[in-house]
């Protein structure tokens, strides 16, 4: 871990958005008057810099109202689960996610998935990486609950869902920043410690569950009116996501 970077954008309200990115995972926080909601919140021994991040920002972990899962994945949701454990907020996931939330079942590549890929040296030094920020963990959350209520949510920053399953059965990702900003999970990344590729993409098909559905689902955000996307994984993307879209499709 070399640490992380925040970049900020203001929300067209008031609010901020604060994207944090590091080497092997990010998390949002959206942050207004009445406090933040903390979208993802990285691997299980991520959690101390999920605190920092909000220090960072002029928050505290105490402000936090509400978090959303864009999915119920390790790196996602690993220092969530401490992280609410330790202070006690609500966890909120989409409806069918929830389940995977809770680990009632598991969607997640496990080491014989990953077997055919390990032979690359950069496989093979990310999975030494991840080990050591708890990829193995397979705790889940378990009183996550479904969103409270359809659409815009009662949280700071007003998140939106929008339903993207593929990645997951339950995969969301969430319309922000007054619905020009696009936290889209790991539907649509940009960069990941497995490949050398850069710009947007879609995951190695290794990690996705249902991969057609996956497709389909990313095809249908290029018709949002979105032009940031924050991706799980990588930098942010500036630019017409109907682009993005193209260019992970291809
Ligand atoms: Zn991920």
């Amino acid at each position: 871990m070399t640490g992380s970077t925040i970049e900020t954008l203001d929300d067209g309200r008031g609010g901020h958005v604060h994207f944090v990115h590091t080497d092997h995972v990010n998390w949002v926080v959206l942050q207004d008057h009445s406090g933040v909601t903390l979208i993802d919140g990285g691997y299980p021994k991520q959690v101390d810099a999920v605190e920092a991040s909000l220090r960072e920002v002029g928050a505290s972990p105490a402000d936090i109202r509400g978090a959303l899962v864009t999915h119920a994945h390790v790196d996602h949701i690993g220092g969530l689960r401490v992280l609410a454990e330790r202070h006690g907020f609500p966890v909120y996931a989409d409806p069918v996610e929830v389940h995977h939330v809770r680990r009632e079942y598991l969607e997640q590549a496990g080491p014989a998935d990953l077997a055919p890929l390990a032979w690359r040296p950069r496989v093979a030094l990310w999975l030494l990486e991840v080990s050591r920020l708890g990829v193995l963990d397979r705790s889940g959350i378990d009183d996550a609950q479904a969103f409270p209520t359809a659409g815009e949510l009662p949280l700071p920053g007003r998140p939106r869902p929008v339903a993207c399953p593929g990645h997951t059965s339950g995969h969301s990702t969430y319309l922000v920043g007054d619905g020009h900003v696009l936290v889209s999970g790991d539907a649509l990344i940009t960069a990941h410690g497995t490949t050398a590729l850069h710009g947007p993409q879609c995951l190695h098909k290794a990690f996705h569950h249902d991969l057609a559905t996956n497709r389909a689902s990313v095809q249908a955000l290029a018709a949002l009116d979105v032009d940031v996307i924050l991706p799980g994984h990588g930098p942010a993307f500036h630019g017409p996501i109907a682009d993005a879209v193209a260019t992970a499709l291809a």
